[in-house]
């Protein structure tokens, strides 16, 4: 099913007569998820992220503009019939029934010509459950299940419905690290193998890289960038955007641009043909540094971590913006870097340049 977001927007009125500012909470998305696709809505807390999905599952009403489901403009109907799958980070799971009938429970309400009979139910039940493999588990209780297990049965009992559409508001935050990344691997799985338009909700840039076929990238309520998530990380729109993928995060120094050449510090680091001269902000992906004993960039070099099959040079200049700078170079380097200084030559697809005023890439 095709969702289709136009002119969206959700306003809070204020609630402090002191402070009489409104909150924009979602402020004017235009996009469209295509059909079968998982896509992931990215951004720190308080962009919008929980309203945006609320919107789409009719628990709350827009100011304005419109939501499709493919050809049907839902923006009125009521959450109930919108067929809408919901998962929440903290599962919402009724503890004193057992997983079979949590599962079944949104089926229990059914009226008239689509009631089921007890039959069906345990069936529809069965394949959801068997979909998440929990289905060895169904006379349990919430509570004698892991974190991971709860999770499943959450999964199950918003895809018992054969929704049109499922939505998952930071499904994984509860999980400790190993399950969280187990769950992310099998909410991949289903929404392959059911074929379901997903909106996954994440706040770890991560996570939503590495299950999404989308993301749209969220800063207070507005949409900064959507994209595949190899081409947001290797395009960042603007300084945001760089900033908030990548671990270890992108590095970032004041710059400047003089004739043709991106200057940090009194070094000329690189060839950037004609763009406005002036001040601006550069940033480097940690993978943008080779060790060159010759090299353009030069830095004060703290220590290095070794990882294995890479290292990390952590290393220092009066132009950061960051603490520290990290250089991410294969562990051959290892005897090379020591000593007081070191020098890099730089990668030119790894470098950014930003202006100054409102991180608008230039570069
Ligand atoms: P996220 O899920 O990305 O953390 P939310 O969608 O929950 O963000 O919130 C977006 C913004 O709207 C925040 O500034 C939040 O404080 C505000 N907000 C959320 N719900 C309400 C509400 N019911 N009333 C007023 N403001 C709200
Ligand atoms: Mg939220």
């Amino acid at each position: 099913m095709k969702v289709t977001l136009q002119n969206l927007t959700k306003i809070y009125p204020s609630r402090n007569k002191k402070q009489p500012k409104e909150v924009v909470a979602v402020s004017n998305f235009n996009f469209e998820i295509a059909d079968g696709q998982l896509i992931g809505l990215l951004g720190p807390s308080g962009c919008g992220k929980s309203t945006t999905l609320n919107l789409l599952s009719g628990l709350q009403k827009p100011t304005s503009g419109k939501i499709f489901f493919g050809d049907d403009d839902v923006t009125d109907l009521p959450a109930e019939n919108r067929g809408v799958g919901l998962v929440f980070q903290n599962y919402a799971l009724y503890p004193h029934l057992t997983v079979k009938q949590n599962i079944t429970f949104p089926l229990e309400n059914l009226k008239g010509k689509d009631k089921l009979s007890k039959e069906k139910m345990a069936e529809m039940a069965l394949e959801a459950a068997r979909l998440v493999q929990i289905d060895e588990l169904m006379d349990r209780k919430p509570a004698e299940l892991s974190g991971g297990q709860q999770q499943r049965v959450a999964i199950a009992r918003a895809l018992v419905k054969n929704p049109r559409i499922l939505l998952l508001d930071e499904p994984l935050s509860n999980l400790d690290a190993r399950l969280r990344l187990q769950t992310r691997e099998e909410i991949r799985r289903i929404q392959r193998s059911t074929g379901i338009t997903t909106i996954f909700v994440t706040h770890d840039q991560e996570e939503a890289m590495s299950i999404s076929d989308l993301i749209v990238v969220m800063k207070e309520g507005v949409v900064h960038q959507i994209g595949k998530p190899q081409e947001v990380y290797d395009e960042p729109a603007n300084l945001f955007v760089a900033k908030f993928l990548g671990t270890p995060p992108i590095n970032v120094f004041n710059a400047a641009v003089k004739e043709g050449k991106l200057f940090i510090g009194e070094e000329a680091v690189l060839n950037v043909g004609n763009i406005a001269e002036g001040e601006v902000v550069a940033a480097i992906r940690p993978e943008g540094f080779v060790v060159d004993k010759n090299g353009v960039f030069t830095c004060d070099l703290e220590r290095v971590e070794v990882m294995g099959r890479d290292i990390s040079v952590v290393a220092t200049h009066k132009e950061s913006q960051n603490e520290v700078i990290r250089a991410i170079v294969g562990s051959e380097n290892l005897a090379s870097v020591n000593g007081a200084t070191v020098r890099f030559s730089l990668k030119r697809n790894k470098v950014y340049v930003f202006k100054k005023e409102n991180g608008e890439r230039l570069f």
